[in-house]
Protein backbone atom coordinates (compact mmCIF):
# COMPACT_ATOMS: atom_id res chain seq x y z
CA UNK A 1 0.00 0.00 0.00
CA UNK A 2 1.07 3.51 -0.49
CA UNK A 3 -0.36 6.72 1.49
CA UNK A 4 0.28 10.35 0.58
CA UNK A 5 -1.12 13.15 2.69
CA UNK A 6 -3.17 15.94 1.04
CA UNK A 7 -4.66 17.68 4.14
CA UNK A 8 -3.22 16.97 7.72
CA UNK A 9 -5.20 20.13 9.83
CA UNK A 10 -8.45 19.71 11.65
CA UNK A 11 -11.76 21.94 11.84
CA UNK A 12 -10.32 24.81 9.20
CA UNK A 13 -8.39 25.59 6.82
CA UNK A 14 -5.22 27.56 8.00
CA UNK A 15 -3.27 29.35 4.82
CA UNK A 16 -0.10 31.32 5.87
CA UNK A 17 3.69 31.61 7.47
CA UNK A 18 2.90 29.64 10.23
CA UNK A 19 1.64 26.40 8.65
CA UNK A 20 4.12 26.36 5.94
CA UNK A 21 5.13 22.90 7.15
CA UNK A 22 2.49 20.91 7.91
CA UNK A 23 -0.08 22.46 5.93
CA UNK A 24 -3.14 24.60 6.24
CA UNK A 25 -5.61 22.16 4.47
CA UNK A 26 -8.24 19.96 6.05
CA UNK A 27 -8.14 16.05 6.37
CA UNK A 28 -7.37 14.42 3.03
CA UNK A 29 -5.37 10.88 2.69
CA UNK A 30 -4.77 8.99 -0.71
CA UNK A 31 -4.52 5.48 0.16
CA UNK A 32 -3.64 3.12 -3.16
CA UNK A 33 -3.35 -0.90 -3.40
CA UNK A 34 -0.55 -2.77 -5.09
CA UNK A 35 -2.83 -2.55 -8.45
CA UNK A 36 -2.81 1.46 -7.59
CA UNK A 37 -5.92 1.37 -7.22
CA UNK A 38 -7.14 4.61 -6.03
CA UNK A 39 -8.84 5.05 -1.99
CA UNK A 40 -9.33 8.59 -0.79
CA UNK A 41 -9.75 9.26 2.99
CA UNK A 42 -12.06 12.15 3.82
CA UNK A 43 -12.71 15.33 1.11
CA UNK A 44 -11.30 18.20 3.47
CA UNK A 45 -9.84 20.97 1.14
CA UNK A 46 -7.07 18.72 0.90
CA UNK A 47 -8.86 16.90 -1.74
CA UNK A 48 -8.36 20.24 -4.20
CA UNK A 49 -4.91 19.18 -4.44
CA UNK A 50 -5.21 15.73 -4.74
CA UNK A 51 -8.03 16.39 -7.69
CA UNK A 52 -5.60 18.80 -9.30
CA UNK A 53 -2.67 15.89 -8.98
CA UNK A 54 -5.05 13.37 -10.70
CA UNK A 55 -6.10 15.66 -12.95
CA UNK A 56 -2.49 16.62 -14.05
CA UNK A 57 -1.64 12.69 -14.41
CA UNK A 58 -4.09 11.59 -16.57
CA UNK A 59 -7.54 9.45 -15.77
CA UNK A 60 -8.16 7.01 -12.32
CA UNK A 61 -10.19 4.30 -13.41
CA UNK A 62 -12.34 4.45 -10.12
CA UNK A 63 -12.25 6.44 -7.10
CA UNK A 64 -13.51 5.52 -3.83
CA UNK A 65 -13.95 8.38 -1.50
CA UNK A 66 -14.59 6.97 2.20
CA UNK A 67 -15.72 9.93 4.16
CA UNK A 68 -15.63 10.04 8.21
CA UNK A 69 -18.51 12.29 9.22
CA UNK A 70 -19.89 14.97 7.72
CA UNK A 71 -18.33 17.85 9.89
CA UNK A 72 -17.16 21.02 7.43
CA UNK A 73 -13.71 19.82 7.16
CA UNK A 74 -14.37 16.75 6.00
CA UNK A 75 -16.35 17.66 3.13
CA UNK A 76 -15.59 20.73 2.04
CA UNK A 77 -13.00 20.15 -0.89
CA UNK A 78 -15.32 17.65 -2.68
CA UNK A 79 -16.82 20.61 -5.03
CA UNK A 80 -13.85 21.71 -6.00
CA UNK A 81 -12.40 18.45 -6.62
CA UNK A 82 -11.62 18.74 -10.49
CA UNK A 83 -12.67 14.93 -11.06
CA UNK A 84 -15.22 15.00 -10.28
CA UNK A 85 -16.37 17.24 -13.47
CA UNK A 86 -15.01 14.67 -15.89
CA UNK A 87 -16.79 12.45 -18.01
CA UNK A 88 -14.24 10.00 -17.94
CA UNK A 89 -14.53 9.46 -14.58
CA UNK A 90 -16.09 7.03 -12.09
CA UNK A 91 -16.56 8.23 -8.71
CA UNK A 92 -18.24 6.15 -5.29
CA UNK A 93 -18.58 8.17 -2.55
CA UNK A 94 -18.99 5.95 1.22
CA UNK A 95 -20.52 7.26 3.92
CA UNK A 96 -23.20 6.47 6.93
CA UNK A 97 -26.79 7.68 7.03
CA UNK A 98 -27.23 10.70 9.49
CA UNK A 99 -30.73 11.56 10.71
CA UNK A 100 -32.36 9.61 7.72
CA UNK A 101 -30.37 11.30 5.18
CA UNK A 102 -28.68 9.40 2.64
CA UNK A 103 -25.04 10.16 1.34
CA UNK A 104 -26.09 12.31 -1.35
CA UNK A 105 -28.28 14.22 0.27
CA UNK A 106 -25.33 14.43 3.00
CA UNK A 107 -22.98 16.04 0.52
CA UNK A 108 -24.95 17.29 -1.99
CA UNK A 109 -26.55 19.83 0.33
CA UNK A 110 -23.17 22.02 0.16
CA UNK A 111 -23.44 22.28 -3.79
CA UNK A 112 -27.15 23.86 -3.42
CA UNK A 113 -27.58 26.76 -5.50
CA UNK A 114 -27.48 29.23 -2.68
CA UNK A 115 -23.89 27.98 -1.38
CA UNK A 116 -22.27 26.48 -5.27
CA UNK A 117 -23.14 27.34 -8.77
CA UNK A 118 -22.88 23.49 -9.71
CA UNK A 119 -25.33 20.81 -8.21
CA UNK A 120 -23.99 17.53 -7.60
CA UNK A 121 -26.73 15.80 -10.36
CA UNK A 122 -24.73 18.44 -12.88
CA UNK A 123 -21.40 17.36 -12.47
CA UNK A 124 -20.00 15.51 -15.47
CA UNK A 125 -18.51 12.44 -13.22
CA UNK A 126 -20.18 8.96 -12.99
CA UNK A 127 -21.12 9.12 -9.28
CA UNK A 128 -22.81 6.82 -6.88
CA UNK A 129 -23.22 7.14 -2.98
CA UNK A 130 -23.24 3.74 -1.08
CA UNK A 131 -24.79 3.84 2.26
CA UNK A 132 -22.37 2.09 4.82
CA UNK A 133 -22.52 0.92 8.67
CA UNK A 134 -20.37 0.52 11.49
CA UNK A 135 -18.56 -3.02 12.54
CA UNK A 136 -18.90 -3.94 8.92
CA UNK A 137 -16.39 -4.95 6.55
CA UNK A 138 -16.19 -4.28 2.81
CA UNK A 139 -14.30 -4.95 -0.24
CA UNK A 140 -12.31 -2.71 -2.40
CA UNK A 141 -10.37 -4.86 -4.63
CA UNK A 142 -7.55 -6.65 -2.74
CA UNK A 143 -8.02 -4.08 0.10
CA UNK A 144 -10.51 -5.36 3.33
CA UNK A 145 -11.76 -2.32 4.67
CA UNK A 146 -13.42 -2.66 8.37
CA UNK A 147 -15.56 -0.10 10.31
CA UNK A 148 -15.81 0.94 13.72
CA UNK A 149 -17.89 4.00 15.94
CA UNK A 150 -15.45 6.86 17.12
CA UNK A 151 -16.35 8.81 19.87
CA UNK A 152 -16.85 12.48 18.29
CA UNK A 153 -19.43 15.13 19.04
CA UNK A 154 -21.14 13.59 15.68
CA UNK A 155 -21.66 10.08 14.53
CA UNK A 156 -18.27 9.24 13.12
CA UNK A 157 -16.43 6.28 11.57
CA UNK A 158 -13.02 4.78 11.77
CA UNK A 159 -12.02 2.64 9.27
CA UNK A 160 -8.88 -0.36 8.71
CA UNK A 161 -7.67 -1.21 5.35
CA UNK A 162 -5.51 -4.06 4.85
CA UNK A 163 -4.14 -5.66 2.13
CA UNK A 164 -2.05 -8.90 2.72
CA UNK A 165 -0.48 -8.76 5.56
CA UNK A 166 -0.24 -5.16 5.49
CA UNK A 167 -2.93 -2.87 7.40
CA UNK A 168 -3.46 0.89 8.23
CA UNK A 169 -6.42 2.61 10.69
CA UNK A 170 -7.79 6.01 10.02
CA UNK A 171 -8.81 7.27 13.01
CA UNK A 172 -9.56 10.75 13.32
CA UNK A 173 -12.08 12.96 15.06
CA UNK A 174 -11.97 10.77 18.14
CA UNK A 175 -11.53 11.54 21.77
CA UNK A 176 -9.65 9.12 23.79
CA UNK A 177 -9.39 11.56 26.33
CA UNK A 178 -10.18 9.63 30.14
CA UNK A 179 -8.53 11.77 33.06
CA UNK A 180 -9.14 14.38 35.11
CA UNK A 181 -5.95 14.97 35.97
CA UNK A 182 -2.84 16.11 33.12
CA UNK A 183 -0.45 14.15 35.38
CA UNK A 184 -1.51 10.83 35.53
CA UNK A 185 -1.49 8.44 32.89
CA UNK A 186 -2.94 5.59 33.60
CA UNK A 187 -2.83 2.74 30.65
CA UNK A 188 -5.17 0.66 32.61
CA UNK A 189 -7.78 3.53 32.71
CA UNK A 190 -7.49 3.93 29.02
CA UNK A 191 -7.25 0.46 27.85
CA UNK A 192 -10.83 -0.17 30.36
CA UNK A 193 -12.59 2.39 28.19
CA UNK A 194 -11.31 1.86 25.05
CA UNK A 195 -11.07 -1.71 24.71
CA UNK A 196 -12.68 -2.20 21.60
CA UNK A 197 -10.81 0.64 19.78
CA UNK A 198 -7.52 -0.95 20.93
CA UNK A 199 -8.58 -4.04 19.70
CA UNK A 200 -9.54 -2.69 16.52
CA UNK A 201 -5.91 -0.96 15.87
CA UNK A 202 -4.11 -4.02 17.43
CA UNK A 203 -0.42 -4.57 16.10
CA UNK A 204 -1.46 -2.12 12.36
CA UNK A 205 1.57 -0.85 10.87
CA UNK A 206 0.24 2.47 10.65
CA UNK A 207 -2.06 4.20 12.67
CA UNK A 208 -3.15 7.67 11.73
CA UNK A 209 -5.20 9.32 14.77
CA UNK A 210 -6.20 12.47 15.70
CA UNK A 211 -3.98 14.89 18.25
CA UNK A 212 -5.93 18.07 17.64
CA UNK A 213 -4.59 18.95 20.98
CA UNK A 214 -1.78 18.67 23.71
CA UNK A 215 -2.81 17.29 27.49
CA UNK A 216 -3.61 20.49 29.27
CA UNK A 217 -5.67 22.62 26.61
CA UNK A 218 -7.94 18.64 25.73
CA UNK A 219 -8.81 19.13 29.85
CA UNK A 220 -10.95 22.09 29.00
CA UNK A 221 -12.42 20.37 25.80
CA UNK A 222 -14.22 17.45 27.23
CA UNK A 223 -16.72 16.01 24.61
CA UNK A 224 -15.69 17.89 21.65
CA UNK A 225 -14.73 14.62 20.56
CA UNK A 226 -10.60 15.28 19.68
CA UNK A 227 -7.40 13.96 21.78
CA UNK A 228 -4.40 14.63 23.25
CA UNK A 229 -0.80 13.56 22.59
CA UNK A 230 0.00 12.01 25.48
CA UNK A 231 -3.50 9.85 26.12
CA UNK A 232 -2.89 8.70 22.12
CA UNK A 233 0.78 7.97 22.80
CA UNK A 234 -0.56 5.47 25.74
CA UNK A 235 -3.01 4.21 23.76
CA UNK A 236 -0.49 3.11 20.35
CA UNK A 237 1.61 1.03 23.35
CA UNK A 238 -1.87 -0.92 24.35
CA UNK A 239 -2.89 -1.26 20.95
CA UNK A 240 1.02 -2.31 19.72
CA UNK A 241 0.78 -0.37 16.69
CA UNK A 242 4.14 0.06 14.90
CA UNK A 243 3.95 3.23 13.64
CA UNK A 244 1.59 6.19 15.09
CA UNK A 245 1.01 9.24 12.62
CA UNK A 246 -0.02 12.37 14.64
CA UNK A 247 -3.09 14.10 12.48
CA UNK A 248 -6.08 16.58 12.57
CA UNK A 249 -3.65 19.92 14.12
CA UNK A 250 -5.61 22.12 16.07
CA UNK A 251 -5.97 25.11 13.62
CA UNK A 252 -4.60 27.38 16.31
CA UNK A 253 -1.10 25.17 16.28
CA UNK A 254 1.96 26.81 14.07
CA UNK A 255 4.83 24.78 12.91
CA UNK A 256 7.04 25.19 16.14
CA UNK A 257 4.01 23.51 18.35
CA UNK A 258 3.40 20.71 16.16
CA UNK A 259 7.25 20.34 16.20
CA UNK A 260 6.78 20.38 20.03
CA UNK A 261 3.36 17.78 19.99
CA UNK A 262 5.61 15.23 18.18
CA UNK A 263 8.81 15.55 20.35
CA UNK A 264 7.15 15.06 23.62
CA UNK A 265 5.17 12.32 22.22
CA UNK A 266 8.08 10.66 21.23
CA UNK A 267 9.88 11.12 24.59
CA UNK A 268 6.96 9.25 26.18
CA UNK A 269 6.91 6.64 23.74
CA UNK A 270 10.74 6.30 24.08
CA UNK A 271 10.46 6.72 27.93
CA UNK A 272 8.13 3.30 28.49
CA UNK A 273 10.20 1.58 25.25
CA UNK A 274 7.55 0.82 22.79
CA UNK A 275 9.45 0.65 19.79
CA UNK A 276 6.98 2.69 18.18
CA UNK A 277 8.15 5.03 15.59
CA UNK A 278 6.19 8.65 15.68
CA UNK A 279 5.65 10.74 12.90
CA UNK A 280 3.62 14.11 12.53
CA UNK A 281 1.35 14.25 9.30
CA UNK A 282 2.53 16.59 6.79
CA UNK A 283 0.65 17.30 3.34
CA UNK A 284 2.92 16.09 0.66
CA UNK A 285 4.32 12.95 3.39
CA UNK A 286 4.57 9.63 1.55
CA UNK A 287 4.76 6.65 2.80
CA UNK A 288 5.37 3.42 1.38
CA UNK A 289 4.42 -0.17 3.41
ZN1 LIG B 1 -12.55 17.24 11.86
ZN1 LIG C 1 -15.53 16.33 13.38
Amino acid sequence: MFLKFWGTRGSIPVPGNSTIKYGGNTPCVEVRNNEKKLIVLDAGSGLRELGKHIAQNGHEDSIHIFISHYHWDHIQGIPFFMPLYEKSNTITFYGEEFNGKKVKELLGHQMALNYFPINIDEVGAKTSFVEIKTNSVYQIGDVKVETRRANHSSPTITFKFTEGKKKIVYMTDNELHLRDSPHEYSAMEILEKNKELVEFCSGCDYLIHDSMYDEISVLGKRGWGHTGNITLAYFSILSKVKNLVLFHYNPDYSDEKIDALLKETLSVLNSENSGINCIASKEGMCIEL
